[in-house]
C-alpha cells in the first residue's frame, strides 16, 4: 500500500526495531528506566530546555503541557485549525478545565498580534484568566515565519503570559528552513514534540521545558494515565530516530513537491498547497469518492477528512510518488 493519509502510518524499520529490542529497561513510573532517562536528556538538551518527558501520544503531552501551564478556569489563546482546539477532543476543555481562546489563523497559520492582543482579557472577575498563547509549527505542512514566531511570544510575555508550541513537526520545520531546532524552541516556554510521524517511531512524544513546569507535567501525566513502565522500548525508538531520521525528512520534502508538481499538470485536480511533507488538493465533489476507490483498487490511500490532504513520509519511495501519478492521469484521462 502506498499510503498517503498521513505520516502517522510509517512502521518501524529493521535497525529501529533492534535499537527498542536491545534497550536497557526499568520502570519509568519509579523513574528507574535507563533508556527513557537518557532519552530525555539528550532531548532537553537538543532542545535547549532544562527538562524533557516522555509521552505515549502527542494528544497526551499537549493536555498535559496546557494543564502544566493552567489552572481550572484560565484560558489559552489558540489557533481556530489548531490540532490542540480542533482535533484533540476538546481535551483541555474537557479533561483540564481550561477554556479555549480560539482566533481564526491566516493563511500561513498565524495568529494575528492584533487578535492576539485583543483577545488577552484584563484582570476582572467577569473573565477567565488568559495564561498561555499556543502556536503550532508547522501548521498544515506551512513552517511558522520565524520574525513573526519573536513578535507573537514576545507580545505574550510582555501582556504576562506563558507560550507552549505544539511542535508535532517541529523536526520538518527544522529541515525545512535549516534553522537548528533549539533555535525553533528558544522562544517557547514548553515545546511538544512527536517521534511517531515523519521520524518514523510508532509510538512516542515529548514535552520539553522548564525544570519545575516538568514536574508539574510528570504529575498530570500520571493522572492523565500516562505513566508507562519499561517505557525504555519507545524512547529508544525515539532516540533512534532523533540519531538516523531527521535529515531523511527532506526526501520527503522533496518528494511532496515533485507530487505537487506531477498533480498541477493532471486536469481535475487543483494543488491549493504544498509545503514541507504535505499537499492539499480540491478535487470536484463528483470525483472525489470515485478517485478514492479507484487509487484503493492500485494499492493506493488517501483520507477526504481534512479536505482532501496528501502526506509523504519515510515509507513513501520516488516510484511510489511516481506511480501515484500514474495511477491519477489514467483516472481523470478516462473521466474528463
Ligand atoms: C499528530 C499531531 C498531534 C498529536 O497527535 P497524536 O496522534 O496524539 O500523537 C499534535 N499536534 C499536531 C499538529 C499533530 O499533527
Amino acid at each position: 500500500m502506498i499510503d498517503l493519509r498521513s505520516d502517522t502510518v510509517t512502521r518501524p524499520d529493521a535497525a529501529m526495531l533492534e535499537a527498542m529490542m536491545s534497550a536497557p529497561l526499568g520502570d519509568d513510573v519509579w523513574g528507574d528506566d535507563p533508556t527513557v532517562n537518557a532519552f530525555q536528556e539528550h532531548l532537553a538538551t537538543l532542545t535547549g530546555k532544562q527538562a524533557a518527558l516522555l509521552f505515549p501520544s502527542g494528544t497526551q503531552s499537549n493536555l498535559v503541557g496546557l494543564m502544566a501551564h493552567c489552572e481550572r478556569g484560565d484560558e489559552y489563546i489558540v489557533g481556530q485549525s489548531a490540532h490542540t482546539y480542533r482535533y484533540e477532543g476538546g481535551g483541555a476543555a474537557v479533561l483540564g478545565s481550561i477554556q479555549p481562546q480560539p482566533i481564526e489563523n491566516a493563511s500561513d497559520g498565524s495568529l494575528p498580534l492584533e487578535k492576539i492582543s485583543a483577545a488577552i482579557k484584563a484582570d476582572d472577575v467577569h473573565f477567565s484568566r488568559t495564561r498561555l498563547l499556543a502556536l503550532e509549527n508547522t501548521i498544515a505542512g506551512k513552517v511558522l515565519p520565524e520574525t513573526y514566531v519573536h513578535q507573537a511570544t514576545e507580545l505574550a510575555r510582555s501582556r504576562g503570559l506563558a507560550t507552549h508550541l505544539d511542535g508535532a513537526r517541529l523536526f520538518n520545520a527544522a529541515v525545512a528552513s535549516q534553522v537548528p531546532l533549539e533555535q525553533l524552541c528558544r522562544p517557547f516556554d514548553s515545546v511538544s514534540l512527536c517521534f511517531s510521524k515523519g521520524m518514523g517511531a510508532p509510538i512516542g512524544s515529548a514535552l520539553v521545558g522548564p525544570r519545575d513546569f516538568i514536574e508539574r507535567a510528570r504529575r498530570w501525566r500520571k493522572v492523565a494515565g500516562g505513566g508507562m513502565r519499561q517505557a525504555g522500548i519507545i524512547a529508544a525508538a525515539c532516540q533512534y530516530a532523533l540519531d538516523n531520521n531527521i535529515q531523511d525528512l527532506a526526501d520527503d520534502h522533496r518528494r511532496a513537491a515533485r507530487l505537487a508538481e506531477g498533480l498541477a499538470l493532471l486536469p481535475g485536480i487543483e494543488v491549493t498547497s504544498q509545503a514541507t511533507n504535505m499537499l492539499f488538493v480540491h478535487i470536484s465533489e463528483e470525483h472525489l469518492q470515485p478517485l478514492a476507490t479507484w487509487l484503493k483498487q492500485h494499492d493506493i490511500l488517501i483520507e477526504l477528512l481534512y479536505a482532501t490532504r496528501l502526506v509523504v513520509h519515510r515509507d513513501i519511495a520516488d516510484a511510489d510518488i511516481e506511480k501515484v501519478l500514474d495511477v491519477m492521469a489514467v483516472y481523470f484521462k478516462q473521466r474528463t
